[in-house]
């Protein structure tokens, strides 16, 4: 019987397969390899994410699958090509003249792609990612989840990232335990996903305000689905892949290994960034971080918390205790 998904499958394969074979074309090694290995990107890491080349033009990939044999209304649900708006029944390659990153299931197939663009034209978006389709449910999914899993049992952490880039350098930084939310906010579904290989996240967003307020509200919501976490927060500007090029490999494993900070220091150190003694900033900061607590479904480990922020806080116990009773029946 006529199977949509095994063939949105098959045709994201050969997709992945015709990017890969791009890079070794000479449009493909001046422009694609050659901004890979400016990035730092090894042949070996090029493979293992099996990166690849969307060439410059508007039909190629098109071309290249109707003559392997499929279909147009495939390629179109697989999110591969558009139909022209003034030109129904025609159609072009929704990914062109960028580079390619696979969006992994969890068990290896691609299921989609982001492209990035390599000039810094400002009225194209720098990333391009493939729609909706059968197959690719952008919630449900982790970028790197595939070529992570094993390293995230085995060290029983995630390290949470926000782009594919940060994940490559990680990965290049001796680090395989990570995944990317892609710039997206945090969902249950992906929550889910990370409970399935470890109780335990720490954060690296972007060291931006976009990135920080993107960390505060997914600490929450890690918190909410019953994971430990932990968050890194890097230098105003500067994202792990950035920070990793900066640094080299090993002092960079070594900062994000000692400047991981559990949640409620996280959150004190942000909520009383500029003022630390300003008693209105400092009940706020207090209110913030019972607020964090009261989201923990387990009670035990609520109460270890509430006491660890109390002495944090030097504030007694018993009044951060009925703080958080408060801001428990509120949400309960
Ligand atoms: P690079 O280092 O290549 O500039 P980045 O990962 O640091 O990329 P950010 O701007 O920090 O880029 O965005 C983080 C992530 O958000 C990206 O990796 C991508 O998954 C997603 N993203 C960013 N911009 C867009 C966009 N215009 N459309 C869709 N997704 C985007
Ligand atoms: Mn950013
Ligand atoms: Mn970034
Ligand atoms: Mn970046």
């Amino acid at each position: 019987a006529y199977n949509e998904k095994e063939s949105l499958f098959i045709a994201l394969n050969f997709a992945r397969e015709f990017f890969q074979q791009n890079l070794g074309t000479e449009e493909g090694q001046s422009i694609g390899l050659s901004y890979f290995k400016e990035r730092g990107f090894t042949p070996a890491i090029i493979e293992k994410f099996q990166l690849g080349y969307a060439l410059d033009s508007w039909d190629r990939l098109l071309v290249q699958a109707k003559k392997s044999g499929f279909e147009t209304g495939i390629l179109l649900n697989a999110g591969l090509i558009l139909e022209r708006e003034n030109n129904p029944g025609n159609y072009y390659d929704r990914f062109r003249g960028r580079v390619v990153f696979p969006i992994h299931n969890l068990s290896g197939k691609p299921i989609a792609f982001g492209a990035r663009i390599l000039t810094q034209d400002k009225k194209q978006p720098k990333y391009i990612n493939s729609p909706e389709t059968a197959i690719y449910h952008k919630s449900d999914v982790l970028y790197g989840i595939f070529q992570a899993k094993q390293a995230i049992r085995q060290e029983d952490n995630c390290y949470l990232v926000e782009g594919y880039t940060d994940v490559i350098s990680m990965h290049l930084s001796g680090i395989e335990n990570v995944a990317a939310s892609s710039g997206t906010s945090l969902t249950e579904s992906q929550i889910k996903l990370i409970k399935r290989f470890t109780d335990n996240v720490t954060v690296l967003y972007d060291g931006d305000a976009a990135g920080i307020q993107a960390s505060l509200r997914g600490v929450d919501l890690l918190l909410e689905g019953g994971l430990n976490v932990k968050t890194v927060v890097f230098p105003d500007g500067e994202d792990p892949d950035s920070f990793a090029r900066k640094k080299g490999s090993a002092d960079f494993r070594r900062f994000i290994q000692t400047q991981a900070k559990d949640f409620i220091q996280f959150k004190i150190d942000f909520f009383t960034r500029d003022a630390a003694n300003d008693p209105i900033k400092r009940a706020e900061a207090i209110r913030q971080v019972v607020g964090s607590i009261a989201r923990i479904p387990d009670p035990i480990t609520r109460s270890v918390y509430a006491r660890e922020s109390a002495r944090l806080l030097s504030m007694e116990e018993d009044l951060l205790l009925a703080e958080l009773n408060r801001q428990l029946l509120k949400t309960h």
